[in-house]
């Protein structure tokens, strides 16, 4: 059993041990001390990180037994006494957060009976996960209290109690532990049963945001920042909406309907430019028809798919005996192939042809089929249609 300096001690960040017993078996060593202010990874916050007699402490595990496994990158005796000393950046994020989290899932409990199922502390942002699915109304009331239970900087008390004391106490969520509870006291805001490490008053959590919410097991699932975590999201934001600003020249507040606006006039560019191609076609034909062969493969400067499909289809309707095969002048090409009604030529065994040879894919019927992906220069492209390999 490894005493737990974090426990009543949650802001020492150096401390001094024994090593109790050294397990080297695996690849990684295993230390365990008779005290630790590593915290192990338990209740949805992340173990700590730092060193252990000058060695890297890269994960820590509490073991069912009650002991607390540092893994270290080093080799320790036992016996030895060692200085630990904790990543604290790491440490204080994880105290915002796992803080952050009592006072979010109550003001949720307290404002709308809605109960926290879960909790989980990622690498940028947290979720708490809630029984019921609730508005975005919700969401921002909830994060009003709990920024003003932040902001009123209250005590964060850690106590300890017996089962049978703890069961007379208003918990938020029963405990299913026995023996003694270690309760984290928001005051006269939360009481929960929780082994976690959190910040000693409300005010060191400095800010709560909701990052987004989304539908999860019939409630609805969280992500929140605390202190920290928010102002980094805010600067990556920043970054991104001057970025977008430079572009736009509207402030963010005016970016939606701008992005929407330029999409319309887009697609109203594209439905001219279709226009002008289906118009354009007939011309493009007559002069692909004008040489007077039957197979004709060409490559088409300056068109998409979309417009050698109306070239292919111009050039059969006016002349049905002849098969057309045209290819768009980029790497890899897209291709249309189309047959007049008086032809026999099957155009979608043609392109199948075409992309067993060059790659690509795509599809069609006997009359009219469409492919992409054809990895060859055009005039190999054009040789194959015309002198086709025996
Ligand atoms: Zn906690």
């Amino acid at each position: 059993m490894t005493q737990r300096i974090y426990y009543t001690e949650p802001y020492r960040r150096s401390f001094d041990a024994t090593v109790v017993a050294v397990d080297n078996s695996a690849a990684r060593s295993e230390v365990i001390l008779d005290q630790t202010a590593f915290y192990p990874t338990s209740g949805g916050q992340p173990y700590d990180t730092g060193t252990l007699g000058g060695a890297a402490v890269t994960e820590v595990i509490d073991r069912e037994d009650g002991s607390i496994a540092h893994i270290v990158a080093g080799t320790l005796r036992p016996g030895e006494v060692v200085t630990g000393e904790i990543d604290w950046a790491r440490r204080f994020d994880h105290m915002q957060q796992h803080t952050g989290q009592h006072v979010l899932s109550a003001a949720f409990d307290r404002l709308f009976g809605v109960r926290t199922e879960s909790f989980h502390m990622g690498q940028q942002s947290s979720t708490i996960d809630l029984a019921r699915e609730v508005t975005a109304a919700e969401i921002a009331k909830a994060e009003d209290e709990a920024n003003r239970i932040v902001w009123e900087d209250r005590p964060v008390a850690i106590r300890f109690a017996t089962a049978e004391e703890a069961a007379a106490m208003p918990l938020r969520k029963e405990s299913g532990r026995t023996g003694s509870l270690r309760l984290i006291d928001v005051t006269d805001y939360d009481l929960s049963a929780c082994g976690g490490t959190h910040v000693e008053r409300t005010g060191g959590i400095g800010v709560i945001a909701i990052g987004s919410a989304e539908k999860f097991k019939g409630g609805s699932r969280i992500e929140f920042l605390g202190g920290g975590r928010a102002l980094q999201r805010f600067r990556v934001w920043r970054g991104a909406l001057s970025a977008m600003q430079k572009h736009l020249s509207v402030p963010p507040i005016d970016m939606a309907p701008a992005i929407e606006r330029m999409q319309e006039d887009a697609k109203a560019d594209q439905r001219s430019v279709r226009g002008f191609q289906e118009k354009l076609a007939i011309h493009e034909a007559q002069a692909l028809l004008a040489g007077g062969g039957r197979l004709i493969a060409e490559v088409i400067e300056g068109w998409d798919a979309q417009g050698l499909k109306a070239i292919a289809l111009a050039a059969t309707a006016a002349q049905p005996d002849v098969v057309v095969a045209l290819f768009t002048s980029t790497s890899p090409a897209q291709v249309v192939v189309a047959r007049g009604a008086n032809s026999s030529v099957d155009a979608a065994a043609l392109l199948k042809k075409l992309t067993a040879t060059f790659g690509g894919k795509g599809g069609g019927k006997p009359d009219l089929a469409q492919g992409g992906g054809l990895n060859a220069p055009s005039d190999e492209l054009i040789a194959f249609v015309t002198s086709p390999p025996s």
